[in-house]
């Protein structure tokens, strides 16, 4: 203000001439900031300088383990620098606002379209399918368009009947599963495992199945050693069902990871929209797909699988779009980073990437098995994923040794149990995903190797740490 200017100069100064303030931009007392740490659980009294937040933020992740030496998560790891440019630009974008951000809209639709055509859908544009935070979401509305198709069935049928639905499944399940039957008060009829089968048994499923069966789940790679479920057998075996019964039973691919390796690796296998029975599919863009955390796909054959009573239109955000999402509000970015990938490597380079994976799996099954230690359940020949356990001579120490002796390397290899019946079973996992090049996998033999002396002269198992057996479940 100068010194000069009359009174209402100086009250209009005083009311309006200093710039707006967000007490978000607002830097602690430098005094305070240097002497008193902020409290723990408690929010702090005062702001601090954005610096010293952002410093006292990353040293507490300091000690999160690296992500690339991650063996356990099927969660992508890197992306291109490109990739992270586009979702900084897009991290303020809600997918909801269909209306107020229409292009990131179209590249939700065209990645539909262009996995419908991947997956075989009878007629891709008339396919429908959405963008999800997963395969958690992706598979809980799947669950429930077969649910409300099964209730549709079910009251023509059986007018004011209380039937309680099921849905048919492997034991060895993703644990969403039984999230889902647990939420929509489902019941889960599991068919387990049995000898050297990890997986579901057609024969056991179709078996399983009644009236009141609102679908099968077949996986295309089992969480639990990479394995592909048999969905053209299972297909056929529900075939047979309905011969005998007229039961007929609609399939659901989980094909969280493998819906986006056999479509490349795998061409020749039947599993996907090309049998008639296969009702709908998820993946999990952020595992194969090559995307950062946050996102999946749902897609049904054609609307008719999509009970149209599920879909909402919302139009408070300005426009009528149909949506249909457990949640609301959630991030764009992801979805854009998905159209990016898909447009950046095409079939061709999808192929030569997830070829790289697989052959850095399988070279690293074998010389795992070549260690003489081991006994090999998959050999990263189905999804890039193999399991393996000690060997019967083995008796000194145990997969969970392992486990807690290869961290101490810096290696994440999850030790587990299977479930019913073979819970007999423990065994180690390694998830190569891009990025896990062959020069990673030689070290990490290497370091596997220079253990075994060491393990080998162990008085016996030092006993299964609980930590180490429950981080596998991605
Ligand atoms: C990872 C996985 C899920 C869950 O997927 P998210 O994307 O982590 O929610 C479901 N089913 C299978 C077979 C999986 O591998």
């Amino acid at each position: 203000m100068h010194p000069g200017a009359d009174k209402k100069t100086q009250e209009y100064e005083k009311e309006y001439g200093r710039l707006a303030l967000n007490p978000f931009y607002g830097e602690a007392d430098p005094v305070g900031s240097m002497t008193s740490a902020p409290p723990r659980h408690r929010l702090p009294d005062r702001p601090l300088a954005p610096a010293t937040a952002y410093q006292l933020v990353h040293d507490e992740l300091m000690l999160d383990g690296n992500s690339r030496l991650n063996l356990a998560t099927f969660v992508t790891t890197w992306m291109e620098p490109q990739a992270g440019v586009l979702m900084a630009e897009c991290r303020d974008k809600n997918m909801i606002d269909k209306d107020e951000y229409p292009r990131t809209a179209e590249l939700e639709r065209r990645c539909v379209a262009m996995l419908a055509d991947l997956w075989h859908a009878p007629d891709p544009a008339g396919a429908v399918g959405c963008s999800t935070t997963g395969s958690s979401e992706a598979c809980m509305l799947a669950g429930m368009a077969l649910k409300r198709r099964w209730a549709k069935r079910n009251a023509d049928r059986y007018p004011g009947q209380d039937a309680v639905p099921n849905l048919v499944m492997g034991v060895n399940v993703q644990v969403c599963w039984e999230k889902f039957c647990n939420f929509w008060e489902v019941e889960a009829r599991q068919v387990p495992m049995e000898g050297d089968r990890f997986h579901l048994d057609p024969l056991a499923a179709a078996e399983l199945c009644d009236e009141n069966t609102i679908g099968v789940v077949g996986i295309l790679g089992s969480t639990f050693d990479g394995s592909y479920e048999p969905i053209a057998e299972l297909c056929a075996a529900l075939d047979a069902l309905q011969e005998r019964t007229g039961i007929d039973v609609p399939v659901h691919v989980d094909g969280a990871s493998g819906a986006m390796v056999a479509p490349f690796l795998d061409e020749d296998l039947v599993w996907d929209f090309r049998l008639p029975r296969v009702a709908s599919i998820n993946t999990s863009g952020h595992k194969y797909g090559l995307v950062y955390p946050g996102v999946g796909w749902a897609l049904w054959r054609s609307a008719q699988e999509l009970p149209e009573e599920l879909v909402f239109r919302v139009n408070y955000l300005g426009g009528d779009m149909p949506t249909f999402a457990l949640n609301f509000s959630r991030p764009g970015a992801q979805v854009v980073a998905q159209y990016y990938t898909f447009l950046r490597l095409g079939r061709e380079g999808f192929r030569a990437v997830q070829q790289t994976t697989r052959d850095v799996a399988r070279a690293l099954a074998e010389r795992v098995e070549a260690l003489g230690d081991f006994r090999l359940l998959t050999r990263g020949n189905e999804l890039p994923v193999f399991a393996f356990t000690t060997a019967p001579e083995v008796e000194r120490y145990d997969v969970f040794d392992v486990s807690r002796r290869l961290r101490e390397r810096g290696w994440l290899v999850p030790a587990y149990t299977f479930p019913p019946h073979r819970e007999d079973l423990s065994v180690l996992r390694v998830v190569c995903r891009n990025g896990f090049s062959s020069d990673l996998a030689a070290m990490l033999v290497e370091d596997l190797g220079r253990l075994l002396p060491e393990l080998r002269r162990q008085p016996g198992p030092l006993g299964r740490d609980e930590s180490v057996a429950t981080a596998f479940h991605h």
